[in-house]
């Protein structure tokens, strides 16, 4: 089992749907977030051309926010999936220092907190909250081990990156174009 996301720049509006989704199914306090929505530019002008990503933690498998977590707070669980114990957590902020796509945030409770990818959802067979109110239908979630997963069907069909690739973690997040 390998969870991963895959997010269609051609379909998403920008209306961050997710990011409220997110915010309510995840009770995350007013002026935090797990996920967060970026406006690119691309072309030359006057051939511009706008589009939207729907940003989060990617998951990644080489995560350094777990290997600098010195107490295991940080850690991988079935399908590759990144999670932070609170309760293990001390605040150090290493992880948040080690992670490139600065996915991670303070609570004001005393701990990092960031995307779990619904991992209380996705056990269950339901998709992210996020995932679930995009009214574009322009996300999909699933597990890559599964050539028949809404995921793998469309990182097959589609062209698609990730993003800071250099970074070298190995991101299961993907952008379709
Ligand atoms: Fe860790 Fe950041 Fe990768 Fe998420 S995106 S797994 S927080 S390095
Ligand atoms: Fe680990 Fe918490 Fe420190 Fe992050 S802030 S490295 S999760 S103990
Ligand atoms: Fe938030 Fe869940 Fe989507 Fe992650 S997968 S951004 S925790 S709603």
């Amino acid at each position: 089992m390998r969870y991963a996301m895959a997010i269609d720049i051609k379909k998403c509006v920008g209306c961050a749907d997710c990011v409220v989704a997110c915010q309510t199914e995840n009770n995350v306090p007013i002026g935090y977030a797990r996920d967060w929505i970026i406006e690119k530019v691309e072309g030359l002008y006057p051939d511009l051309r706008l589009h939207f990503e729907s940003q989060r933690c990617n998951h990644c498998d080489d995560a350094p926010c777990v290997r600098v977590c010195p107490t295991g707070a940080s850690h991988i669980i079935e399908g590759g999936i990144v999670k932070v114990t609170h309760e293990e957590c001390i605040g150090c902020g290493a992880c948040i220092e080690a992670c490139p796509y600065e996915a991670r945030y303070f609570h004001p409770d005393g701990y990092v907190d960031k995307c779990t990818f619904c991992d209380h959802r996705t056990s269950q067979g339901d998709n992210p909250a996020c995932v679930s109110v995009c009214p574009t239908h322009c996300m999909y979630f699933g597990d890559l081990d599964d050539p028949e997963s809404p995921v793998s069907k469309i990182l097959r069909e589609r062209e698609h990156y990730a993003l800071a690739p250099e970074a070298g973690t190995k991101p299961n997040v993907f952008y379709v174009k």
